[in-house]
Parts: structure tokens; sequence; C-alpha cells
């Protein structure tokens, strides 16, 4: 790439699910991108994540509807057309909770809610949807793929600075960095959270995703996926490593099958006899005190027409909303070119 290229490419730091959707959506408007990616620091979160459509609510509502919106109908269509080599696809999720459920009755409409009854105890509500199921190991790695086909360059670089990057001649920069926007700010909102999960062999049947609101750190998923299920949760603040604990995995396993166990599924007990993968990231997650998809959305200028969007933060919601924010990043880029 000559200099004049390097000019006009926006660099996108990060390529995790929200360095490559911004990168692919840039890409569909028509502008170049060049990916830069941590070749040695922590894994990305969205390597672990399971995941499901779980839109954890910021304290911005009305950006919140339109990043929700915006990554449904973007992963609406994608099971549409790519519905094995995309990794996702719509299936039922069942919840159940201990206390009060407060929604919104646009998400309810969005994902076509209804309630289950009887509640069982000691639940005191319990919601039936269907919504997006994305298969990580096989979504990242395609979407990987679609952005490269895009004409996207991948370079594999620890950036430490934004200067740096100016420096390389880029003038636009989009901080998609996740926990890495550490390095690179100095945003105290910034905090990890821990999350492990299991992978098991479907042996039982499962054919609808489980998830509960269980209180004192006893919240228990169990999604299922094409040839597995994935098995969680934890929610650990202010923890970094990649590493995960086997006591921890016991204890998801035995609040797992409590969770069958409260749904009625006959074959409970038999959760996870066999195991497979176990993961483990942090979340980058953003905001003060229990505050933590506070997702920084944000054009921040620079002299002689640089500017920095940042597009971090997602939390425990990061696949989620990534194709909303992407197109929020887009969006700024675009006003101001
Ligand atoms: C156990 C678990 C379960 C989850 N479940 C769900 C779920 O069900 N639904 C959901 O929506 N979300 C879920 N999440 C959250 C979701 O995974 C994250 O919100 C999302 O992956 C964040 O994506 P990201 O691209 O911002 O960050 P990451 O995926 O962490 O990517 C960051 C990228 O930045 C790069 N980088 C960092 N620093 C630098 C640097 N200095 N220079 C160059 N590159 C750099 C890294 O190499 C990486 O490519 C879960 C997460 C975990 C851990």
């Amino acid at each position: 790439m000559n200099s004049t290229e390097t000019e006009h490419a926006i660099a996108v730091l990060g390529s995790g699910v929200a360095g490559l959707t911004t990168a692919l959506t840039l890409s569909e408007r028509g502008r170049r991108a060049v990916v830069y990616t941590d070749p040695v620091g922590s894994p990305p979160a969205s390597g672990v994540a399971p995941a499901l459509f779980t839109p954890y609510q910021g304290p911005d509502s009305v950006r919140f509807r339109a990043r929700t919106e915006v990554s449904l109908t973007r992963l609406r269509a994608l099971a549409r057309s790519h519905p094995i080599d995309s990794g996702v696809r719509f299936g039922k999720l069942r919840e159940y909770f201990y206390k009060p459920h407060v929604t919104h009755p646009w998400l309810e409409e969005m994902l076509g809610t209804r309630r289950i009854a009887p509640v069982p105890a000691p639940c005191v509500d319990a919601t039936e949807d269907t919504r997006p199921h994305v298969d990580m190991l096989v979504y990242l790695p395609w979407l990987e793929s679609e952005v490269a086909r895009a004409g996207v360059r991948f370079v594999e670089r620890r950036v430490r600075s934004f200067e740096e990057v100016f420096g390389l001649g880029h003038k636009k920069i989009v901080n998609c960095a996740g926990l890495g926007a550490r390095l690179l700010t100095d945003d105290p909102l910034l905090k990890p959270m821990h999350g492990q999960v299991l992978h098991v062999p479907n042996d039982i049947g499962l054919t609808y995703s489980l998830h509960d609101d269980a209180p004192g750190g006893r919240v228990a998923y169990v999604f299922v996926f094409r040839d597995r299920l994935v098995l969680g949760g934890t929610f650990e603040s202010g923890r970094t490593d990649a590493r995960t604990d086997p006591a921890e995995l016991d204890a998801i396993v035995e609040r797992c099958r409590g969770l069958l166990r409260l749904d009625g599924f006959p074959r409970w007990d038999d959760l996870a006899r066999a195991r497979g993968r176990e993961m483990a990231a942090a979340r980058p997650t953003r905001g003060p005190g229990d505050v933590h998809e506070q997702t920084r959305v944000e054009l921040e200028p620079r002299e002689n027409g640089r500017a920095i969007v940042h597009n971090y933060g997602h939390g425990r919601t990061g696949v989620t909303l990534s194709w909303g924010t992407a197109t929020e990043v887009a969006d700024m880029l675009t006003r101001e070119q």
C-alpha cells in the first residue's frame, strides 16, 4: 500500500467481533480499511463467548434500542443467507427469573417473547422466545474471511499509541481494542469481567437453550449449538487471565443440572457426563459501579483532519450489539468525511 492509499485507509484496531463488524460495515460503505490486531495480548473475548443474543442495557436507552434493532436485523439476514457457514441460527431460549423480570415491551415484541405458566418455584417469572444463537467458533473465522474477501488487509501489530498509527500514515482510526483500549486510552471506566464456559456433547437431546438469573453469583445457562452445548456462567469482576478453574467448572455443571431440573427436563442428571473444551476470557466491560455496558462509541477529532472513533466496552453483550455499534461508527466517519 503506498502512502496515499494508507492515508485514505481507516485503521481498525482489533479483530474481535467489534473490529470485524466495523471493518465489514466500512467496506460496505466503500471505505478502505486495515485491521491491526495484537498477536501476543490476552485472547479476545470474542473467541470465548458462546454466544446468545443477550441485549444487556447500558445507560443510553435510545442508542441501545437502535443498536439492538440493527444487530438483530443483520443476524436475521445472516441466519437466512448463510445458515451453516456463518454459525448464526435462530433457536428457542427459556429464561427463569428469581426476581421480577423488567424489560422493554419493544424488545419482547422484537423477540416474540411469551410467558411460561406455571412458573416453577422458587422463580417468579419465566419466558420463552426465539433469538440468534451465534456459534463463535464458526462465526468469528467466517467474519474474518468475509472481511478479507472485502479486500481488507490484516496486520499483526500491538499498537502502543494512536500517535503510532497516525505515524503510519492513517488519518482515521477506529479503536475496537476491547480491554486492550486500556493501553491506548486512560479510560477509568473500562474494567475486566472474567467468564468461564464448558463445552459438552449434546448427548441428552436438548433442543432449546436455558438461562436463569439466580442470585448470589449462581447464574446458569445452557446454550444449544449444532453439535454441542455450552455451559456457563461466571461473572468475576477485576480478573483478566484466560484460565479456567476445575472447581468453578464443576459448580457450573451442578448449577446447569439444577436449571434443567427446574425446567422439568427429564435427563437433567446426565448433562455433562462427557466434557469437552474449557474456555475463559475477560469481557471488556465499561461503566461506573454496577454498570457494565456503557459502551463507548464516540468521535474524538484530532488536528489536521485526523480523528479517532472509539468503539469498545461492549461488556456482556458485544456479539449482540456489534453490528449496531459498527453502523454508528460508519455513520460518524461518513459525516466526518
Ligand atoms: C464467557 C463469555 C460469555 C459471553 N457471552 C456473550 C453472549 O452470550 N452474548 C454476547 O453478546 N456477548 C457475550 N460475551 C461478551 C462478548 O464476548 C464481548 O462483549 C465481545 O466479544 C467484545 O468484543 P470486542 O471486539 O470489543 O473485544 P475482543 O473480542 O476482546 O477483541 C479485542 C481485539 O483488540 C485487539 N487488541 C487489543 N489491544 C490491541 C492493541 N494494543 N493493538 C492492536 N490490537 C489490539 C485484540 O488482539 C483483539 O483482536 C461473552 C463473553 C465471555 C467471555
